[in-house]
């Protein structure tokens, strides 16, 4: 699973210590910008593009957690998020299917 991510054993225990570390919060991102994190094409893209890395190893997690909480992710990822730039791209691909 590690290797899918794009992860060392050693790295992926060393990003298991920033806040809500254990909390899925790329499924919870995806899912509050309006991509289904469960399609075939956003789980490629998602894998190819090392999304879940970039999640687990994100500075932000505390903001983006925040974020969460008060429902306005949305309105607020671009600032702030790693991984935004791959959330406009599924968010285009969707819209050029
Ligand atoms: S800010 Fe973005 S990259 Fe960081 S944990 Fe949240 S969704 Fe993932």
């Amino acid at each position: 699973m590690l290797n899918d991510i794009g992860m060392s054993p050693a790295e992926f225990d060393e990003a298991m210590h920033p806040p809500y570390a254990s909390e899925d919060l790329l499924t919870l991102a995806m899912l509050s910008v309006g991509i289904d994190p469960d399609d075939f094409d956003t789980l490629e893209f998602a894998r190819s593009h090392f999304m879940s890395r970039t999640c687990i190893t994100c500075p932000r997690r505390r903001k983006c957690h925040d974020r969460m909480q008060a429902f306005d992710f949305e309105g607020h990822y671009r600032d702030f998020c790693p991984n935004s730039e791959n959330f406009l791209k599924l968010l285009r691909k969707r819209c050029d299917a």
